[in-house]
């Protein structure tokens, strides 16, 4: 505290206040401090403290109190050694949030992956032969019956899966594309610039708007390696457009490998991709892996951590003799997956081979859950903070919308509930729940903080409202 007007502080009597480092580390608090942090972190943190409270009396200020010492140093320790990766309550009501770390993990995929990562496992090792075995083999079969493919290779991401099959079977040949489908998914993922580091060639045919299937005909050389379908994924176009079917464009490439005998694939880029059908839910109908299959797509590559709900990891589906040519590809040696994301992703597909994956898996249970339930907790959060904020803050529930994400199903909506705070100063009370431990991320409509709770999941569903408390107890 600076001293009161007219009242001159003494400022060597502050300095005076200040601890002898050798006093602070032999208290009891910071002996235990330093069995966490070590000897030498405590006393460079303590040094560092000592040294901000000489400049700040030099400026005018009063030393803190000589009692508070082992509790800042405690404090500013802890501060200093937190995690950069945080858990956080995503609130925003956006599902698969590519910025707060996309699927959350069911139970069983977090089971499954402490129990394969904290001791060895079988990653490449064949129990039967007692030789070695290929870490290719760990997800192959569930992927195989649960979407019918032939074969399966699961990579680092889905642009990785999308690289690998353009490096691995078209390189130095053209891969054919729909002007209206050259998208950019974001972080700099451009399917024209991944085309060409694969060293395919591309052509591109049709409009922005429409393409038709002559389009890709008349496109047919023989240097054609393959016509290539990429989901939009994060954008919609609505009006006047078309692009052909996956099934008109299969049975042409089937024509034409029967005329020439030319080693031509079709690769469907599903982006997200989907096992289970999302229309149920009201909203739009998101591509599914099994049917584009069956529509006849030789090869078909989505993300293990967007609808699947699983790990970050590429999935490639398809015709066996593709798959191990993709396999077989250097680059996938440097793509490939560790043992945490075969443990992860089989766990997760197991959840849909049991159909349990609407009550397993986070991503399908927030798609799934009832408007009456998250009224509900909407109504509980309002009603347990009702009492407790401050005058001048609006509490109340609101209807509203939430989003699936992850570059799948834009401008699609699912009606939820929101808890609405009305108050001054929106976006620093949303910096503040930023900042709290875990932080909270919030929307901002006006001057309304507004949570969402289908992406809160149940278990968090006490820390929002203390949370809330103590950001407006600091009025
Ligand atoms: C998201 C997406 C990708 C990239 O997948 P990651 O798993 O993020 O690497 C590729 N293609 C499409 C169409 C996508 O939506």
């Amino acid at each position: 505290m600076t001293g009161q007007p007219g009242e001159a502080m003494d400022v060597q009597a502050e300095y005076r206040k200040l601890p002898a480092v050798d006093a602070v580390l032999r208290s009891e608090q910071a002996a235990a401090l330093a069995g966490v942090y070590g000897t030498a972190q405590v006393a460079a943190m303590l040094r560092e403290l000592l040294e901000a409270a000489r400049t700040a009396i030099g400026q005018g200020d009063a030393a803190p109190d000589p009692d508070s010492w082992p509790d800042r140093l405690a404090a500013q320790l802890e501060a200093a050694f937190q995690s950069t990766l945080r858990p956080l309550i995503n609130a925003t009501g956006v599902i698969v949030h590519t910025n707060l770390g996309r699927a959350p993990l069911s139970a069983a995929a977090l089971d499954a992956v402490r129990r394969a990562a904290q001791g060895y496992s079988n990653l490449e090792y064949d129990l039967d032969q007692g030789s070695r075995g290929s870490r290719h083999d760990h997800a192959r079969a569930l992927l195989q019956a649960i979407t019918g493919a032939d074969d399966a290779l699961v990579v680092n991401n889905n642009a990785g899966a999308v690289y690998l099959v353009l490096a691995a079977l078209c390189a130095g040949r053209e891969v054919v594309v729909s002007r209206g489908q050259l998208v950019e998914i974001g972080g700099g993922f451009r399917i024209p610039d991944v085309l060409r580091q694969s060293g395919a060639r591309l052509v591109e045919v049709g409009t922005t708007n429409r393409t038709h299937g002559r389009d890709f005909a008349a496109a047919l050389t023989p240097d054609t390696a393959a016509f290539l379908r990429v989901h939009s994924s994060n954008f919609r176009q609505i009006g006047f457009v078309a692009e052909p079917d996956l099934a008109e464009l299969a049975q042409m490439m089937q024509a034409h490998r029967r005329s020439n005998g030319g080693p031509i694939v079709l690769i469907d880029d599903l982006g997200s991709g989907t096992l289970l059908d999302t229309q149920p839910y009201g909203l739009a109908r998101e591509p599914m892996v099994q049917e584009s299959l069956a529509a006849g797509a030789d090869l078909v590559t989505f993300s293990g951590d967007k609808l699947l709900g699983g790990p970050q990891a590429g999935l490639i589906v398809g015709r066996r003799e593709l798959v191990e040519q993709v396999r077989r590809h250097p680059m996938a040696r440097a793509l490939r997956v560790d043992k945490m994301t075969l443990a992860a992703l089989e766990a997760t597909l197991r959840s849909y081979q049991r159909g349990r994956a609407l009550e397993e898996i986070p991503v399908w249970r927030m798609i799934a859950a009832p408007l009456v339930e998250l009224q509900g907790r909407a109504e509980a959060w309002r009603a347990q903070l009702a009492a407790d904020l401050p005058d001048g803050v609006g509490l109340a529930v609101w209807p509203g919308e939430s989003a699936v994400g992850g570059g799948s199903l834009p401008g699609e909506t699912l009606p939820t509930a929101l808890l609405a705070v009305g108050c001054a100063a929106a976006e620093s009370r949303a910096a503040a729940l930023r900042r709290r431990r875990p932080p909270v991320i919030c929307r901002i409509q006006r001057d309304h903080l507004l949570f969402d709770p289908r992406t809160v999941l149940p278990e968090e569903d006490a820390v929002l409202p203390a949370a809330l408390r103590a950001v407006f107890a600091t009025a």
